[in-house]
């Protein structure tokens, strides 16, 4: 059962109100990266899973969640009906508050309304807590930008606190990941993956555009300098013919790795750059 008790988790306490600002925090009522979205988001995940305690955390964040729901409702409310009637003016001209009155409503600072398919759940629940991941980045990045458009003493603290819980939720995720060791392991699920899956493409390649990182090194990875001539390799293999050859001589050999034959690197071999490998 839910039961709310009128305590706030944080302080509400607008000094100025702006209701130009209220607009913008509607981003965090009933936009994507917001509290409703969060709320309902781990509430649904919480059904997917038959670990006890995970689903016992997700239960716990999204009823904070809720309670988040309720902060940024106050702050929209006193940004808006606390307003002087000049400052209301400003707001009025704009926005949907001269129609539908102060405090929150489900949209989003643009008016859009709030859509289910912000959720992102289902299938798994490495799924779901990596989607949590990104969603509280999501959330933490829409808060660090309000902070930047208030002055207000009063919507600083709260907001500042709502953003330090959303950092706290990630870490929880995080830890809930490598629980069943799925934080660093990127494969769930029945998949048994082919002989593609340590294989790393330079798709974009060009002066600025051959960048080496751990995301492609070895012997974590196996860098393809030259996807091209890869799968002219691949593809020769599979047909027996030298139709590799035939491509070769067609093509204008110009740009960068032009003529390294064959294009994928040996394992564990230097690939230029600034790669050091460990
Ligand atoms: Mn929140
Ligand atoms: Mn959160």
């Amino acid at each position: 059962m839910f039961i709310h008790r009128p305590i706030l988790q944080t302080e509400v306490n607008v000094q100025n109100p702006d209701p130009v600002f209220a607009e913008k925090l509607l981003e965090q009522y009933g936009g994507g990266t917001g509290e409703l979205t969060a709320a309902l988001t781990y509430w649904t995940q919480s059904f997917h899973t038959q670990d006890a305690a995970i689903r016992d955390m997700l239960q716990d964040i999204g009823t904070e969640e809720f309670t988040h729901l309720e902060v940024i409702a106050m702050l929209i409310e006193q940004h808006t009906r606390n307003a002087s009637a000049n400052m209301q003016d400003r707001a009025y001209t704009s926005t949907l508050f001269a129609i539908r009155g102060p405090g929150p409503h489900l949209v989003d600072s643009k008016g859009a309304f709030w859509d289910a398919r912000y959720v992102n759940e289902g299938g798994h629940v490495a799924r779901d807590l990596r989607s949590n991941v990104a969603a509280e980045a999501g959330a933490l990045a829409t808060y660090e930008a309000l902070l930047k458009l208030t002055d207000d003493e009063g919507s600083q603290k709260a907001l500042r606190f709502l953003a330090t819980r959303e950092v706290a939720h990630t870490h929880m995720f995080m830890e809930a990941l490598n629980s069943i060791n799925k934080l660093t392991e990127p494969l769930f699920g029945d998949l048994q993956p082919d002989n593609s899956v340590n294989v790393y493409f330079n798709m974009s390649s060009g002066p600025g555009a051959d960048l080496r990182g751990p995301w492609n090194r070895e012997p974590t990875f196996e860098y393809v300098a030259n996807p091209l001539q890869h799968e002219e390799q691949e593809h020769s293999g599979r047909s027996g013919s030298n139709e590799m050859e035939m491509l070769g001589n067609n093509r204008s050999d110009t740009g960068p790795g032009a003529g390294q034959i064959p294009g994928r690197q040996e394992s564990g071999g230097q690939s230029g750059g600034d790669d050091k490998s460990p």
